[in-house]
């Protein structure tokens, strides 16, 4: 693990304006910004950009949020090793997401992130909020994606609540499927409660789609995927999600879940209102290889990175490639400026979940920075230091 120093200053280049800066630290924010001459210096310069925001990952490194079979003790001390393998990726905030499972295993995934946000300062601090993706989706082949078919079922405010409440109030976004039986009621209530609603794992027509969209939800979870491999030309849930204008969206940009192309048009379609998210699974950062998981079987992982089902290596099992691998797949597909990839996984996930401080490389907010070095020639993003809350918890030299 990271010895964890206290940082009062870096020099970089700014990501936003590509100018060389001096930043001063004060505790936990940033308390300066001034202009700073790297010709003084003989170092390699390298980049400077608030911390990734991830509003997506299942688990890291070998830890793994969606836990069966686990003491509260084990669940909590994976959630805080967890944390400190997912900001020695560059991400220093992000949403745990805990997906569909039968309610006494959901009620103790949100109990122990719970407790290991009491527990641990640096796990309330990096972790934003929590993702609850299921169980209310569609129980379709496809759109199901890897989620458990025997515990996908209609929505239910009494049940959430309960969740809700052993959360500490940390749900702060659900993936939902607006079809099932009472999703659009939920939706509204969960938009009332100031949760982010995405429609997602769904098979809605185009008219449940807008439904949905009136009755708040406002993004589209990892759009294109966790759909049937064979679509009506149209109309269709991914042209019905990619033309409403009221729907951000989130896309896993790792090279394996859209093709190219497809990742392109949804970043022209959406422009501004695109996210970035990894999905990460634990299996993310581990050895290639074939691993049995809670999510879908046995799957495997290639050298690639593409993790897919072993009884259908046509569906995904998930991804397992980091945020900022995400970011420098996106610039590849799309030719979009490095300022603005990285804006879609920062300021953008933050603004959507309506969180402050963080985000932003500016005085007064969160000391939550990298350091990394970009080869515009291929467009490789390397990590060198992740500093978290004015401590750097990682340093590559
Ligand atoms: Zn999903």
């Amino acid at each position: 693990m990271s010895s964890e120093t206290v940082v009062t200053e870096i020099r970089g280049k700014l990501v936003t304006t590509g100018a060389s800066v001096l930043i001063e630290l004060e505790g936990k924010r940033i308390a300066k910004i001034s202009p700073f001459d790297h010709q003084e210096s003989n170092d390699e310069e390298l980049w400077i950009a608030p911390g990734l925001i991830d509003l997506q990952i299942n688990g890291y490194a070998g830890y793994d949020l969606n836990l069966s079979d686990s003491s509260m003790e084990e669940r909590i001390e994976t959630i805080r090793l967890m944390v400190d393998k997912v900001l020695e990726s560059g991400v220093t905030s992000f949403c745990p997401t805990i997906i569909t499972a039968g309610y006494e295993q959901i009620y103790d995934s949100m109990t122990a992130l719970r407790l290991a946000c009491e527990r641990y300062s640096v796990v309330d601090e990096t972790i934003l909020g929590i993702h609850l993706e299921g169980p209310y989706l569609s129980d379709q082949d496809g759109p199901r994606g890897a989620h458990p078919k025997e515990h996908i079922r209609d929505p239910e405010w009494t049940e959430f609540a309960k969740w809700q409440y052993v959360s500490g109030g940390r749900i702060r976004m659900v993936t939902i499927a607006p079809e099932r039986s009472g999703a659009i009621a939920m939706i509204r209530e969960l938009a009332r409660a100031g949760v982010l609603v995405c429609i997602g794992h769904t098979a809605a027509t185009h008219e449940e789609i807008a439904a949905a969209v009136d009755a708040g939800a406002r993004m589209s979870t990892h759009l294109g995927n966790a759909a049937h491999l064979q679509l009506p030309r149209h109309p269709n849930y991914i042209w019905s999600q990619l033309s409403e204008d009221r729907l951000s969206a989130s896309i896993i940009a790792d090279g394996h879940h859209l093709h190219p192309s497809v990742i392109k048009v949804i970043a022209r379609v959406k422009q501004d209102q695109l996210v970035l998210v990894s999905d990460a699974v634990h299996l993310a950062g581990m050895e290639p290889g074939i691993y049995r998981t809670h999510v879908g079987g046995e799957v495997e992982l290639l050298p690639s990175g593409r993790l897919q089902l072993v009884a259908n290596p046509l569906m995904l099992g998930g991804a397992a490639v980091s945020l900022s691998e995400c970011v420098q797949c996106f610039i590849r597909f799309t030719g979009t400026e490095l300022s603005e990839a990285i804006g879609m996984a920062t300021i953008k996930p933050a603004k959507l979940l309506g969180v402050q401080q963080i985000g932003v490389v500016e005085a007064g907010y969160w000391a939550d920075l990298i350091l990394f070095a970009w080869d515009k020639s291929d467009g490789s993003i390397s990590v060198r230091a992740v500093i978290k809350r004015g401590k750097q918890v990682y340093s590559k030299r």
